[in-house]
C-alpha cells in the first residue's frame, strides 16, 4: 500500500460544487479516512458506456459501477476480485478495460480546491478538464497546458501521459504533485513526491495498474491570456528545415497537414504577457496570419474551434483546439500517435511524406506538436524532449491499421513510443522494451497490487505480468 498522509491545510481553499466558488475549510477527516466502509455496493449505473467514446471499443467488463462517495468506490474495490477505473472513455485502446468491475468516477462529489501557499489545485479524478479550468480561472489561477480538447479526464489524462503543445510544456501528468488512490486492499492513501520520492515518478503515469485515483493535486500558475492565430499554407519543407523556429515562436504550436497539400497549417498560440514576438522565422512567420478561423480540418467550418484571430482570451479558452461548451465530433474518428526524441523531427517528417500516398486516403488530419522532457517512467518523453506526430483517422480499423503499421516500422528506428491511449499497430510484448524503466514499473505493480485486482490484458501483456 502507499503510505498513508494526512492532508493539513493550513491556507485558504476554493471549492467547486455547484460551480459557484467559495471559501473552504480543511478537508474533514471523513474525506480520508481509512475506516471500514459502511455503505452499500452501489448499483450498477444506468446507461452505463459498453464502449469508449470512438466506439471501436466494447469493455469486456461484467459490470460498470458508478459509485457516489469514495467509502463506496473502497468497498466496491475491497469486496471485488477484479476491477478498474474508466475515465471519460476517450482512449481508443483496451487500456482501461476489465473483465471484472468497471468504475466510473464522475458520480463523486466534484471538487476544485486550490491552495494557495503551494501554488497547487486539488480536483476530483472524475472530472474533465472543462470542468476544472473555469473554476481554477476565476480563482486566479491557470495550469500550465491543456490537450486539444477540454472534455476528458483529468485522472484518465494524467494515467496515459496525453499532452499538449509547447517545447517547455510537458505532458499534463507532470502537474501532479500527489495522488490520493484507493489500493488493492480497498485503502485510501495519499502518495506524493514528498513522501516517496522515489516511486512517485513511476505511479502517476500508471494506465490504471496501481489502484484508483480518487484526487489529484496540480501544480497551478497565476492565470494567464493567449491569443492564437493560424498560419495556412505553411510548405512542410519549410516546417521540417525550419522545425526549431516554428516551434519555438510561442508557447504552445501545433501544425497539421493532411499529407497530401504538401502544406501545414500551424496554430500559434502566444501568452499575451510573453516576448515571444521577437523570434520571426524569415519566410514563415512573416507570412500574415490568416484573417478568418479555420478548423483543423481544412473545409469544416471553426463554429467548435476555441477563439482565433489573436483575440486574447483566458489560457483554457486558448490552449485547447475545441471549445468546452461544444462536443467536436461524436466519435467519428480514430487516433494514433508517436512520440519521437525532438531531433529526428526533420527525418520522421521526411518518412511520412514519403508514407503520404497511403497515409492521406484514411487520414481526417494529422498534427504535429512538441513535448518537454520529464521524468515520469512511462511518459513517452521520459528524459527526452518530444516531437508527437498525432493522426487523426477515419473510422475504419481494417484500413487505417496497415498504414498505423507501415508508420511504425518507419518511425520505431527513430526511437518512436506510442501513445498509451490511441492505436497502435504494435504488438503489446514489444512495448515495453521501448522504455527504460518499465521493468521498474513491473516490480511496482507487483509490490502494489499482488493479488493483480487491477490487472488488465493490454497493461499485463506490456509488461509481461499475466
Ligand atoms: C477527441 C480526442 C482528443 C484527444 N486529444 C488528445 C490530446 O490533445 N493529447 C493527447 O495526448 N491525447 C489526446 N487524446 C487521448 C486521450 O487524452 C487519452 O486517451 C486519455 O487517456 C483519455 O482520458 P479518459 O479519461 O477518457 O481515460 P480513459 O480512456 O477512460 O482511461 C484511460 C486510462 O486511464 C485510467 N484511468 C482513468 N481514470 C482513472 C482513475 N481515476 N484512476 C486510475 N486510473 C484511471 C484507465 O484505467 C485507463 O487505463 C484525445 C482523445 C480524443 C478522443
Amino acid at each position: 500500500m502507499f503510505p498513508h498522509e494526512r492532508h493539513t491545510p493550513q491556507h485558504r481553499r476554493f471549492r467547486s460544487g455547484d460551480g459557484a466558488l467559495t471559501p473552504r475549510g480543511p478537508v474533514s477527516d471523513d474525506q480520508n479516512s481509512n475506516q471500514e466502509p459502511r455503505v452499500p455496493t452501489p448499483a450498477p449505473a444506468s446507461g452505463s458506456p459498453a464502449h469508449n467514446w470512438a466506439g471501436n471499443t466494447v469493455f469486456g467488463a461484467r459490470r460498470v459501477l458508478r459509485p457516489g462517495s469514495v467509502e463506496e468506490l473502497q468497498q466496491v474495490v475491497a469486496s471485488t476480485d477484479r476491477v478498474r477505473a474508466l475515465g471519460s472513455g476517450h482512449s481508443f485502446n483496451r487500456v482501461a478495460d476489465t473483465a471484472g468491475d468497471l468504475v466510473r468516477l464522475d458520480g463523486l462529489p466534484p471538487a476544485v480546491d486550490v491552495d494557495e501557499e503551494s501554488s497547487t489545485v486539488t480536483v476530483g479524478a472524475g472530472m474533465r478538464y472543462g470542468e476544472v479550468a473555469g473554476v481554477l480561472h476565476e480563482a486566479g489561477y491557470a495550469l500550465a497546458n491543456l490537450a486539444s480538447l477540454p472534455h476528458i479526464s483529468v485522472a484518465g489524462c494524467c494515467a496515459t501521459a496525453t499532452h499538449g503543445s509547447g517545447d517547455s510544456e510537458k505532458c499534463l501528468a507532470a502537474a501532479v504533485t500527489s495522488v490520493e488512490v484507493v489500493g488493492a486492499d480497498g485503502e485510501l492513501s495519499l502518495l506524493s513526491r514528498v513522501n516517496e520520492p522515489e516511486h512517485f515518478p513511476g505511479a502517476v503515469v500508471a494506465l490504471g495498474a496501481l489502484g484508483i485515483v480518487t484526487r489529484l493535486t496540480l501544480r497551478v500558475e497565476p492565470a494567464f491570456d493567449v491569443s492564437q492565430h493560424i498560419y495556412t499554407g505553411v510548405p512542410l519543407t519549410e516546417v521540417a528545415a525550419h522545425f526549431d523556429e516554428i516551434f519555438g515562436c510561442a508557447y504552445s504550436v501545433s501544425a497539421f497537414t493532411d499529407y497530401r497539400s504538401g502544406e501545414a497549417r500551424v496554430w500559434v498560440k502566444r501568452r499575451v504577457t510573453e516576448r515571444d514576438g521577437s523570434v520571426r522565422p524569415p519566410g514563415w512567420e512573416g507570412r500574415t496570419p490568416a484573417d478568418a478561423a479555420h478548423h483543423p480540418i481544412p473545409g469544416i467550418p471553426a463554429t467548435h474551434c476555441t477563439e482565433q484571430l489573436g483575440v486574447p482570451g483566458p489560457w483554457y479558452e486558448r490552449l485547447p483546439h475545441f471549445r468546452p461548451d461544444f462536443t467536436p465530433s461524436n466519435g467519428e474518428e480514430l487516433q494514433s500517435e508517436l512520440l519521437l526524441p525532438r531531433a529526428a523531427a526533420a527525418e520522421a517528417l521526411a518518412e511520412l511524406r514519403a508514407l503520404g500516398d497511403r497515409i492521406a486516403p484514411v487520414l481526417q488530419i494529422s498534427e504535429m506538436r512538441t513535448v518537454a522532457a520529464d521524468d515520469l517512467w512511462l511518459s513517452p518523453a521520459w528524459e527526452r524532449d518530444c516531437v508527437a506526430f498525432h493522426f487523426t483517422w477515419v473510422k475504419d480499423s481494417q484500413a487505417v491499421l496497415p498504414v498505423v503499421a507501415a508508420i511504425e516500422e518507419k518511425l520505431l528506428p527513430l526511437g518512436a513510443r506510442p501513445h498509451w491511449g490511441k492505436l497502435t499497430a504494435m504488438e503489446p510484448e514489444r512495448i515495453a522494451g521501448l522504455y527504460e524503466r518499465a521493468d521498474d514499473f513491473r516490480r511496482l505493480v507487483l509490490q502494489r497490487d499482488p493479488g493483480r485486482v487491477f490487472a488488465n490484458d493490454f497493461v499485463d501483456r506490456v509488461f509481461a505480468l499475466g
